[in-house]
């Protein structure tokens, strides 16, 4: 039997094993169907509300022999069953779950002194900008990062050359045959000569045996013909910010003299739509702008041929909206942006999406650059996983052995499913798992309610998203 040899192979069991529905089991229902999920190890799946029967059968301890023997389920009902247990939602009865993830994790853990999980260089070209929005994560984390020590605001050409030359040795030592260097801030186009620099020297001397991708993260103001015209040349990818429509984007998007951002902003992206270079707008949501925001947003995206909108509630300071209220809206806008062709989507869809990765698979977190992914070089020279994180991890001389580096190794470690205590047996543990690593930065106090205001929202969200995709049935997450 299918059943019997899966559960043999996976924890040597007999047959008259006694098995149990997993207590990381969790359900959404919605239209005669379920969504189900493990909030360990993910495995997503749609079930009919017959299955989910099944599924309660085993809620209390119950062998398989027993069960066989009560229920007439066919050769059909082994099957859903074998499928089950596959997933962990089914499992024997005092099966130790996080002690098995755990012991996967120590498995996966070995590709961190490997140096494995780094793909990306992020310089940080400067710690300054021409604009002040009221909510900014870079300068707020700033204030509160070892960075504020630096007297260095702008990284200088050989800070920049140094970590390109290190980043290429690890790629080269790890025999990755792809690379990607992002560019972030503050204002990176405040300091253009030397991103150009960086480029041109790149193309010049590493290109040919290892293609890289850029990209940037602007606020588009300071994009000229001319810097647009190179944008489009080195096929350099650019993200960047508008906070509403006008007036409403300059309550909160205002320069360092307090005047409003939008026509300068619109002036960028204008000379952007010129020379044919996409980009990826996000909107960031405070308490100021989001009595103003509607629809008419993703109108302007479609005028202006854009088919992705961010909408990112403000990751580090509390709002005043309840989290239900910013829901609805937010799902309201999302359902507006398909009917437009524009998917809407933000930091509150991340653990949805992570529902793609299980962490028996590989080292899951919230986000990559909590994953070793990223490389990100402060003008200092000083290394950090996300350009907003607070405490360095090394400095660019460490970038060929960042494996070994104990702060490297312990922001990678401390993030992964399973290690965040304060996210035990949250319904969204392994998708989630511990969010936005800069929110818990951002405060000192312990009891951080950010933190509280964000996994509400994140909860909320995924429930409503998979509430969506019981009815849409429209993405690659659910085999
Ligand atoms: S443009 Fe970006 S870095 Fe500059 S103040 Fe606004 S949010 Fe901060
Ligand atoms: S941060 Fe909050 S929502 Fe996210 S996994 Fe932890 S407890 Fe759950």
């Amino acid at each position: 039997m299918l059943f019997e040899n899966f559960i043999r192979s996976m924890v040597m069991i007999e047959n008259d094993e006694v098995l149990i529905k997993s207590r990381f089991v969790q359900v959404v229902e919605g239209g005669g169907n379920a969504i189900i999920w493990h909030s360990l190890f993910g495995n997503p799946k749609r079930v009919s509300v017959d299955t989910l029967d099944l599924l309660n059968i085993f809620s209390s301890p119950l062998s398989l022999n027993d069960f066989l023997n009560e229920y007439d389920i066919g050769e059909n009902g082994i099957e859903v069953i074998n499928d089950l247990a596959e997933a962990h939602y089914i499992i024997p009865n005092g099966f130790d779950e996080r002690a098995h993830l755990e012991t996967i994790t120590q498995e996966h853990e070995k590709v961190i002194s490997a140096s494995q999980l780094a793909r990306r260089l992020d310089l940080k070209l400067t710690e300054e900008c021409n604009f002040r929005c009221k909510y900014c994560i870079h300068f707020k984390s700033l204030d509160i990062s070892d960075r504020i020590n630096n007297p260095e605001k702008f990284m200088s050409w050989e800070i920049a050359k140094h970590a390109v030359d290190e980043y290429v040795l690890l790629m080269k030592h790890l025999d990755k045959k792809v690379s990607r260097i992002t560019f972030s801030g503050g204002e990176v186009l405040l300091t253009w000569d030397i991103l150009e620099r960086v480029v041109l020297y790149y193309k010049e001397r590493y290109e040919f045996d290892y293609p890289c991708s850029y990209a940037i993260i602007t606020n588009a103001s300071l994009i000229t013909v001319e810097i647009a015209k190179k944008l489009k040349e080195y096929q350099i990818s650019v993200a960047s910010s508008i906070d509403g429509l006008e007036q409403v984007n300059d309550l909160v998007r205002i320069t360092k003299s307090g005047s409003g951002t939008f026509n300068r902003i619109v002036c960028g992206l204008d000379n952007l739509k010129d020379q044919g270079v996409p980009v990826d707008m996000c909107i960031t949501v405070t308490d100021d702008n989001f009595p103003y925001i509607d629809e008419r947003m993703v109108d302007w995206a479609v005028e202006r041929g854009m088919d992705h909108l961010r909408f990112t509630p403000d990751t580090i300071n509390l709002f005043n909206i309840p989290v239900q209220e910013l829901v609805i809206w937010l799902l309201k806008l999302r359902a507006y942006g398909k009917t437009k062709g524009v998917d809407v989507t933000g930091g509150w869809h991340r653990p949805f999406s992570n529902f793609n990765d299980s962490a028996l698979d590989k080292l899951c977190g919230y986000c990559t650059p909590i994953c070793g992914d990223t490389i990100s070089v402060s003008p200092a020279g000083l290394i950090y996983g996300c350009c907003y994180n607070t405490n360095s991890i090394g400095s660019i001389k460490q970038i060929g052995c960042l494996g070994n580096e104990k702060k490297y190794r312990e922001m990678i470690c401390d993030n992964v499913v399973g290690r965040r205590r304060e996210c035990f047996d949250c319904e969204i543990e392994g998708q989630c798992i511990g969010g936005c690593s800069i929110t818990r930065e951002s405060s000192t106090d312990a009891s951080n309610p950010k933190v509280t205001q964000m996994c509400e929202l994140h909860r909320q969200m995924t429930r409503e998203l998979l509430l969506e995709e019981l009815t849409n049935w429209n993405s690659d997450i659910f085999k």
